[in-house]
């Protein structure tokens, strides 16, 4: 083999294809480079020479040193790789390289120099690199789709907390909005408002568009100098609440109340407004009443349907001398008199078919143990249903007017009491005289005596009505019974009757045998008041029946008319003391409205019953009934 000379060598050398450079081994200067570690170093020869090579190469890895030092101590060390940086078309370039350190050494064996060979990375070097790179590329890959993962988790998160974000909002939007006549604010701690709901809100003036997010000084200031104390003071993380009157005549309350966070700090102020402006009026309405109430002159007083007492005016404690405190909760009975505790159940079961007591007259008794004379009206007090919840009850004292009326029947005693003597002696002399005059051919005076004994009669038994009535009244009204034929007894009322009636038609039927036992005079009153009443109440020509019937223990008498009757609304009425039917019919007759009172009480005070049946402008049928002589509870 041909070796090629020093010259040739030399071409090869600065011509190479991989960058070669002498160091000098002690000054570690550069001496030699060829033209490729030029271009690879982007730097001119000049620029070399006699350079140190730690000044040209400062971008060798540490490792360089070492290998480096390997190299001058005549040892050669493994290739080392590294990274240079490039200048390419004026563009930096990191270029990865593979430096190698090789000793030279004069024939002595000492190391002169030192030949270093910058070889650029071969495609393996590259592929290893690029494995690596691959690799990193990898695991950036995977934490980035770990990352993504992470990411899309989050944003699910995300999405779930802006959904239930919304939701929340949503229900607050209907809460407010359906809390009837309200408006709910929330300010935060800057008094900002964070949300305005509520379906008084348009009408209070407000408008969630202009508000929400927005400062209250910006909106109206005046308005919010007016209210900011009230922010303060809720956002210092007080809870009060306040009523306002509007301009307009709205009445609201207002609750403020501070919005607390985990750690007990207010975060942000809750501002209700109700309106209550009708509670208002209804307060003030039931406040009104209740002074009417109070003020009466009537004892008001209400009670459940068990009787307990649940409200006690002042009239009422004036009255019955016991206060509200000493009633309230208590049982009525304790104001009611022991002969007349049936009263109460008997009004209760009244009201509970509807009906109304109104001017209902009995007795009550006071703390100190007075009995009051009262007249009572009690309506039921019901329920939106219409149910009976409780009672209310007015009463009056009418212990004036029964005294007045006491007079008033201590007169009419008395005068019919006067007015009988008179009247008796005058009624015998009419009859003597009558007795005498009867033969008389004086036509004249026959009939007049006839007359004036006929009516000596119809005023004695008026003045008994009113004797006897007064004794009603004053509970002197005496029943001295006796058995008697209660036929023949209609007999001889009929017969009387007949002789100074003679306008109307009679008939008496199926009344013989039947023994009551009974006071006859007052009996006699009663069937005389009926018959008469049967006569002035029907038009001349008429028939007047009178009939007996028996049922079980009871003889049932009655008297027909053909007259003009009785409107059902009158007919409840009829047996009431002073009632007498107004119409344009009855105002020409006659009368006190007391004889059907007083029948009623005598036949009561025998254990019977009074009644009428009746049709306007048909007639009527009056029916009393008295216990049967018989029956041995009687006799
Ligand atoms: P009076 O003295 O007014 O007749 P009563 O107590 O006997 O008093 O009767 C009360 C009222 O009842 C009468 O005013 C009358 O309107 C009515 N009345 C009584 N009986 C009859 C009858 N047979 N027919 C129609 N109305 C009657």
């Amino acid at each position: 083999m041909q070796i090629a000379g020093e010259e040739d060598l030399y071409s090869i050398i600065l011509h190479a294809p991989v960058g070669i450079c002498i160091l000098h081994a002690e000054s570690m200067t550069i001496e030699a480079a060829n033209i490729h570690l030029l271009k690879l170093i982007n730097k001119q020869a000049e620029d070399l020479a006699g350079k140190s090579y730690r000044e040209i190469f400062t971008l060798a890895k540490p490792g360089d040193e070492s290998a480096l030092k390997m190299a001058v101590e005549g040892r050669q060390h493994q290739d080392d790789k590294g990274t240079m940086i490039q200048m390419l078309n004026g563009k930096k370039e990191i270029v990865p390289v593979t430096f190698v350190y090789k000793p030279v050494k004069n024939n002595k064996g000492k190391v002169t120099h030192i030949a270093i060979w910058i070889l650029e990375n071969t495609k393996e070097v590259l592929d290893e690199e690029l494995a690596a790179i691959n690799e990193e590329l990898a695991a950036t890959n995977e934490e980035y789709a770990a990352a993504n993962e992470e990411l899309a988790a989050t944003n699910e998160e995300l999405l779930e907390t802006q959904e239930n974000l919304r939701r929340s909002e949503k229900l607050f939007r209907s809460i407010a909005l359906n809390i009837p006549g309200s408006l709910i604010l929330v300010v935060d701690r800057n008094h900002r408002y964070m949300a305005i709901e509520g379906d008084i809100m348009e009408r209070m003036g407000y408008d969630r568009r202009d508000y929400e997010g927005k400062h209250p000084s910006e909106i109206s200031p005046e308005r919010y100098e007016a209210s900011r104390h009230l922010y303060e003071r809720v956002l210092s993380g007080e809870k009060f609440s306040i009523e306002r009157k509007a301009e307009t005549g709205e009445f609201y309350l207002i609750h403020f109340v501070p919005l607390k966070n985990d750690d007990n700090i207010v975060e942000s102020g809750l501002i209700i407004t109700l309106d209550i402006t009708e509670i208002k009026q209804a307060e003030e309405k039931s406040a009104k009443l209740a002074a009417i109430v109070e003020t009466s002159d009537d004892a008001i007083v209400s009670k459940t349907l068990e009787s307990v007492v649940t409200s006690w005016n002042a009239a009422a404690e004036r009255m019955f001398g016991y206060t509200a405190e000493e009633m309230i909760g208590q049982t009525i009975y304790k104001i009611i008199p022991e002969d007349r505790q049936n009263e109460e159940p008997r009004i209760l079961s009244r009201l509970n078919t509807g009906e109304r007591v109104d001017h209902f007259e009995t007795r009550r008794l006071t703390k100190d143990g007075r009995l009051l004379d009262v007249s009572l009206t009690i309506s039921p007090i019901m329920d939106k249903q219409g149910k009976i919840i409780g009672l209310s009850k007015i009463a009056r004292d009418i212990t004036d007017k029964k005294q007045e009326e006491q007079r008033k029947n201590d007169f009419i005693g008395m005068v019919s009491h006067e007015l009988k003597t008179p009247l008796t002696s005058l009624a015998a002399i009419i009859q003597v005289a009558q007795k005498k005059l009867a033969q008389s051919e004086d036509q004249f005076l026959s009939d007049a005596m006839e007359k004036a004994n006929q009516q000596a009669r119809r005023m004695a038994a008026m003045i008994n009505s009113f004797l006897n009535i007064s004794r009603l009244e004053a509970g002197k009204l005496l029943i001295e019974k006796q058995p008697f034929d209660l036929g023949q007894l209609l007999q001889e009322v009929l017969e009387e009757t007949q002789l100074t009636v003679t306008s109307h038609v009679f008939s008496l039927k199926e009344c013989s045998n039947l023994t009551v036992n009974a006071d006859r005079d007052k009996i006699i009153s009663v069937i005389s008041n009926l018959i008469s009443n049967a006569v002035k109440y029907s038009p001349k020509g008429r028939q007047i029946d009178i009939g007996c019937k028996l049922n079980g223990n009871m003889v049932i008498v009655s008297v027909k008319d053909e007259g003009m009757g009785i409107k059902p609304d009158d007919l409840g009425y009829i047996f009431d003391r002073y009632y007498r039917v107004e119409t344009n019919h009855t105002r020409h007759i006659s009368g006190f409205g007391i004889g059907l009172y007083l029948s009623a009480e005598i036949i009561k005070r025998h254990g019977g019953e009074i009644w009428a049946e009746s049709e306007l402008d048909k007639g009527s049928t009056f029916y009393f009934s008295l216990p049967r002589a018989e029956s041995p509870d009687n006799l």
